[in-house]
């Protein structure tokens, strides 16, 4: 083995002899954003301070898209304004429970968004536990009417995510399930990957059916919750939620662009959401998706003007119905756009590069994928999805790229009051920036046509 080494090491001997290319114009943005980007830090850092929680549809919203508009202006983009949407708007109210009998004590837990209200004074009730949705959907009506429903579930963490898409479910749907059962209200484990006593918000949906109060156990209490149902015949639960439905209500984008040399090739969106859930600051979701995005065009804005324009849109109302991309797409759905890329997956390093081209871009997917390698970046293959925001535009034919975040941790804190600024770490959002700014000047400035792919009908999870 050893001679089979050193002859090796004799063929490798000429390469160092070989001089390195320089660095291309894209690998030296790509590089100096790496090492220096401030903006989109500044970005998260000031909007998490000065303006915090800004729940979609509220006043805290509007505020946010004020400052929106005033960073964008002083980054110096083009065309920055306001496009208003109306949404209706649910805010939360007091939130406690305790276990009444047979093992008096609290626990906490958080409203879902969309959760209907228990009388002021709370509902008593008894509690029946399910391990999964599809135990509670396999139960007759008769063992839930009546009664607190908890549902319990198996989300792991993992990098790329996935867990969330499959035990999202509980969240989105087992209130509803609950309520066409006659269950009074449905207390869920947090859909979350930590062990801090935070419990982990998010919208559910009803489909038609009325709301019933429905809220997330912290994981340690949930835990403890399914422990006292294993040891007691019956386990009784006050609950008090008084959340409340406010109606229609203003909500918005704030759009940005950097303008193009050539209109006739087509346009580029790309984006994150401004709206983040009243529990945190929103610091990972999305602050630093919009700052990530923001920031890799303001490079391009600073350095040679691109082919195309890049339009950067920092989307209201995401997290609680999407008001905001729905207006966009049907106010725009003329425009030649013709690639799109959403950040919304928190604050950690890109992993993962998933083209969304036409065969006929082949070639510039594989110039993106060099330029991203560098950057510890693997080509993955699959449909690309470009976030909630953008997904339409995949969706009617538009080229895309996911740019995957490493999701193993995002789990800890999303939709909880622990989203905040010292989560994020500034040496992964350059990375990022650095990523975003690499593709986007790339595709931007690319000297082929880009083309449109067939229309394919949207997933549900
Ligand atoms: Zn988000």
């Amino acid at each position: 083995m050893k001679k089979i080494f050193a002859a090796l090491a004799l063929s490798l001997l000429p390469l160092p002899l070989v001089a390195a290319a320089p660095p291309s114009p894209v690998e030296r943005m790509r590089d100096e954003a790496l090492a220096g980007d401030k903006v989109a830090w500044d970005i998260v850092e000031d909007l998490t301070t000065e303006v915090g929680p800004r729940l979609a549809g509220t006043e805290a919203e509007a505020r946010a898209r004020q400052w929106a508009v005033k960073r964008l202006k002083a980054l110096g983009f083009h065309n920055v304004h306001i496009e208003d949407a109306t949404m209706a708007t649910w805010v939360r109210g007091a939130e406690t429970a305790e276990i009444v009998a047979p093992f008096p004590q609290r626990l906490v837990l958080t409203a879902l968004g969309g959760s209907g209200a228990t009388a002021a004074d709370g509902l008593t009730a008894d509690v029946v536990g399910f391990d999964s949705i599809d135990a509670l959907r396999a139960a007759p009506a008769d063992a839930v009417r009546g009664k607190i429903v908890f549902v319990g579930h198996a989300m792991q963490p993992n990098q790329d995510g996935s867990g969330y898409g499959y035990y999202g479910a509980v969240r989105r749907s087992a209130p509803a399930v609950g309520a066409q059962k006659g269950a009074v209200a449905v207390v869920i484990r947090s859909l979350g990957t930590d062990y801090h006593r935070n419990p982990h918000t998010g919208l559910t949906t009803w489909g038609g059916v009325t709301p019933i109060p429905a809220a997330a156990l912290s994981i340690p209490d949930a835990e403890n919750l399914q422990r006292m149902l294993k040891r007691a015949q019956r386990v009784t639960m006050h609950l008090t939620l008084t959340p409340r439905f406010l109606g229609d209500t203003p909500t918005g984008n704030v759009v940005a662009d950097v303008p193009g040399t050539d209109p006739a090739a087509g346009m580029i969106l790309v984006g994150g959401h401004l709206d983040s859930w009243d529990l945190g600051t929103g610091a990972i979701d999305d602050a630093s998706g919009v700052a990530i995005v923001t920031a890799a065009a303001k490079r391009i804005l600073d350095g040679p003007r691109p082919r195309r324009t890049i339009r950067v849109i920092w989307f209201g109302d995401e997290e609680t119905g999407g008001a905001g991309s729905r207006a966009y797409f049907a106010a725009h759905r003329q425009d030649n756009v013709v690639f799109v890329g959403e950040s919304d997956f928190g604050a950690d390093r890109v992993w993962k590069f998933v083209p969304g081209f036409a065969e006929a871009n082949k070639p510039l997917a594989d110039r993106v994928a060099a330029a991203l390698f560098p950057l510890g970046i693997n080509l993955g293959r699959g449909e690309v999805e470009a976030g909630a925001d953008l997904g339409a535009w995949v969706r009617a034919g538009a080229a895309g790229a996911d740019l995957a975040q490493d999701g193993t941790r995002y789990f800890d804190y999303h939709h909880t009051p622990d989203d905040t600024l010292d989560k994020v770490d500034p040496a992964r959002l350059r990375q990022n920036v650095a990523a975003w700014l690499a593709m986007l000047r790339l595709v931007a400035d690319a000297p082929e046509p880009i083309a449109k792919l067939p229309p394919r009908p949207e997933r549900r999870p």
